[in-house]
């Protein structure tokens, strides 16, 4: 098995020489944030993430979670490893400063948690729900609750949950039944059974704060009545710590394909006291807080994921020796030449290597436009960052999650037969991707979102801002030469993804059911678009750095991954595009009789 080595050189270029990350911290008036700052966040963080979270991640795969009575066990080392995580203010990066946060920008916390998530997704997540949790509260609830919880949770004393799915109750929220009753004191009483919440009781914390979706009795039907509380396992005492024990018990956790190490609980209310977060009635819109981080954070366990994948399969194909290269033999005083030389293992690791390092790039882009939404000091240009990042979000979530499945199972090919088997360690990251692409919403609906709320809401505004965006953008990287062609490949396709957005836009209007006929294909295309943007940028960075003289390797790995890109992943966007512009009757025609024979 190869041990977790963190993508420190990737990146560096990336913040420094490709993404400018301390110019950007400038603008956005954080000119207390230094390269050295950044450069030292970097390392300190990869050791973390290779020497305290990696170690524990295949025992804890092995061991799993246990459950007695309604308490959970996590594997040896969690509680000290989640210690250390808080005591090193890990805990705290980006929280808000006056509840005891760091305040720093999500482009410097994004790839530590990439990191961390790839030493050990498990464990990470007991640690990345918290933060969301933190961040909905600070955003909704009133001033009591954010004294009496956020800075325990910021210190990670007491952790979160985000608990909205019951057992028939999953995408359509509106269906939802656990309710919530006004006690007359200001509490509310919380009654119902959710499912699959991700560190929903553990030992890792004092506290365990749920957030919880529930139905006031006279709130409108459907998803516009439901309410947001905030519902602790232990009540807080008179002096703020762990008093009475509240009315949530787990009932169980689940056995999983994969993430063995992270609790999956069934949660029990009965009469829980909750408070609420934000206005009656308005729980979903505050959970979209919750959510929206969690689903830019799913980019990051993506990348972490395909990055160790990504690794393994490297190492094995420089080892393995299979065959003789088709041009003769390579390491003639060995039996075999390793199955590095083989060009369908090439084309398997450079598409993990594409799609990784390229799926970075869009990360780190969509990062920046959560600071700017953040931090920009004028009310327009915050709304603008916002609105740029609503369409980056669903991309993140859906096409990094797609992008990990496939880099971990392309992981397990170049392994052979022993990449099905579990000492080399690969099974596991295949079998720990396989829920990105389905919680924190399915991809199928990340590409809904993206179509219906993201380009139709507003007449396709923003989108159009956004190619304007990019389009500039590849201009401006002209001063590279010999990266004509990749620019100009870039700037056609960013007019054709405009007039595919209005064929979309005018195809929804025409019948409904494009929206989602459309929506995997388009969301798919517009990654593949935005991803030739990032390796065009990536590109017109490495050449800048050879003229330099520096990195020799490295830039021209960046330039072979970037030809790799266009010439060999790129034209997947066509496909997709085809699919789409094929209109939905073949997808509608069928009956649901007429599906399968038997
Ligand atoms: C390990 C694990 C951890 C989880 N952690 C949490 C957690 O911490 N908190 C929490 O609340 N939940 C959690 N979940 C639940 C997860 O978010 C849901 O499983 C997910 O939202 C999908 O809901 P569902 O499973 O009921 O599937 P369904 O909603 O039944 O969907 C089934 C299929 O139908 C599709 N579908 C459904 N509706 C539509 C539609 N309108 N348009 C197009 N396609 C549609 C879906 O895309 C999917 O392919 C977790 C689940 C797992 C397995």
């Amino acid at each position: 098995m190869t041990r977790y080595r963190a993508p420190l050189l990737d990146l560096k270029f990336l913040l420094n020489d490709v993404l400018d990350l301390d110019a950007r911290l400038r603008e956005l008036g954080r000119d207390d944030i230094s390269p050295e700052f950044i450069e030292t966040v970097l390392e300190e963080g990869a050791r973390f993430a290779q020497d305290r979270f990696a170690p524990l991640n295949r025992p804890g795969d092995e061991i799993g979670v246990t459950w007695d009575d309604g308490e959970v066990t996590t594997p040896p080392g969690f509680r000290e490893a989640y210690q250390a995580y808080c005591d090193n203010g890990w805990s705290s990066m980006s929280a808000p400063p006056e509840f005891g946060g760091q305040g720093l920008p999500v482009s410097l916390a994004g790839p530590f948690h990439e990191m961390v998530a790839a030493g050990n997704l498990s464990l990470r997540c007991y640690l990345s729900l918290t933060e969301g949790a933190v961040a909905a509260i600070a955003a909704h609830a009133d001033d009591s609750l954010k004294q009496t919880y956020l800075e325990k949770m910021v210190a990670g004393h007491w952790s979160g949950t985000m608990c909205l799915t019951e057992p028939h109750a999953g995408t359509d929220l509106g269906m939802l039944r656990t309710r919530a009753e006004r006690a007359g004191d200001g509490s509310y009483r919380i009654t119902g059974n959710k499912i699959f919440i991700t560190s929903g009781e553990h030992d890792l914390s004092e506290n365990i704060i749920h957030l919880v979706l529930a139905k006031l009795p006279d709130g409108p039907a459907g998803a516009r009545g439901i309410s947001l509380f905030l519902v602790p396992k232990f009540l807080p005492d008179t002096d703020g710590g762990p008093g009475e024990r509240n009315g949530v018990r787990c009932e169980s956790v689940e056995h999983k394909m994969g993430m063995r190490a992270s609790a999956t609980a069934a949660l029990n209310f009965d009469g829980a006291t909750g408070w609420i977060v934000g206005p009656e009635h308005q729980g979903l819109a505050c959970m979209f807080t919750m959510m929206n981080g969690a689903r830019y954070d799913v980019g990051m366990q993506s990348l972490g994921l395909a990055q160790q994948a990504f690794q393994h399969a490297v190492s094995y194909a420089n080892e393995r020796l299979q065959s003789r290269s088709l041009s003769g033999a390579k390491v003639p005083d060995q039996p075999a030449d390793p199955i590095m030389v083989h060009p369908d293992v090439r084309r398997m690791l450079l598409t993990q290597k594409a799609l990784v390092e390229g799926g970075r790039w869009l990360a780190a882009r969509a990062s920046l436009l959560i600071d700017a939404e953040r931090l920009l000091p004028d009310g327009a240009e915050r709304e603008r960052a916002a609105r740029l990042l609503a369409l980056h979000t669903p991309i993140v979530k859906a096409f990094l999650s797609d992008m990990a499945l496939e880099v971990t199972s392309l992981a397990i090919q170049v392994h052979g037969g022993h990449g099905y088997i579990r000492e080399t360690g690969v099974e596991q990251f295949y079998r720990d991707a396989r829920i990105l692409a389905i919680w924190e919403g399915t991809n199928g609906v990340q590409a809904q979102d993206l179509v219906r709320r993201k380009l139709l809401g507003d007449g396709g505004e923003a989108f159009d801002a956004l190619i304007e965006r990019l389009r500039v953008e590849a201009d401006e990287s002209s001063g590279a030469a010999e990266l004509a062609d990749f620019r100009s490949t870039t700037l056609g396709l960013l007019a054709e993804w405009s007039a595919l957005g209005r064929e979309v836009m005018e195809a929804a209007a025409r019948d409904p059911e494009e929206i989602g006929a459309t929506a995997h294909d388009f969301l798919h295309y517009s990654a593949l678009v935005l991803l030739a943007n990032g390796w065009l940028q990536m590109a017109a960075a490495a050449t800048r750095r050879l003229a330099e003289g520096k990195d020799r390797d490295f830039c021209e790995s960046k330039l072979a991954a970037a030809g790799f890109f266009f010439d060999r992943l790129l034209p997947r966007a066509a496909a997709h595009r085809a699919a789409l512009v094929s209109g939905a009757s073949n997808l509608m025609k069928p009956t649901p009789e007429q599906f399968l024979f038997t």
